[in-house]
């Protein structure tokens, strides 16, 4: 059986999680490189300007909000399949 987890939370204060660290997949599909580098993808500039002091209120918090479906529609996907 092959491993899968999911967070339930990519932040908790200055500690985010991204790739395998937030979100565990079989090798069966080849999808946990790619949504780990999106993940990066779309959390490195908002750290980018949390750091630099023009992010508006609530940008880290979206990193979560957009990420978390997308991994979290792949892992159902992959719970559905047939043994
Ligand atoms: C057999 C197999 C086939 C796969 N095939 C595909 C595929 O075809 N396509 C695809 O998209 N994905 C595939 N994947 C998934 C992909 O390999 C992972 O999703 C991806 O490597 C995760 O990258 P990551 O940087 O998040 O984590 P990792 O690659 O695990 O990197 C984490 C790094 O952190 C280091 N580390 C851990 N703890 C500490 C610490 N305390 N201090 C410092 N460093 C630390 C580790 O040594 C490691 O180098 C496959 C996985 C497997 C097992």
């Amino acid at each position: 059986m092959a491993t899968t987890r999911l967070a339930d939370r990519y932040r908790v204060d200055r500690v985010l999680l991204a790739g395998d660290a937030a979100h565990v997949h079989p090798p069966i599909g080849g999808q946990g490189l790619n949504l780990g580098v999106q993940d990066a993808f779309n959390l490195g500039w908002k750290l980018a300007a949390q750091i630099r002091g023009w992010a508006p209120e609530g940008l880290l918090d979206s990193y979560y909000d957009e990420r978390h479906p997308v991994a979290a529609a792949y892992w159902t996907t992959y719970e559905r399949r047939p043994s």
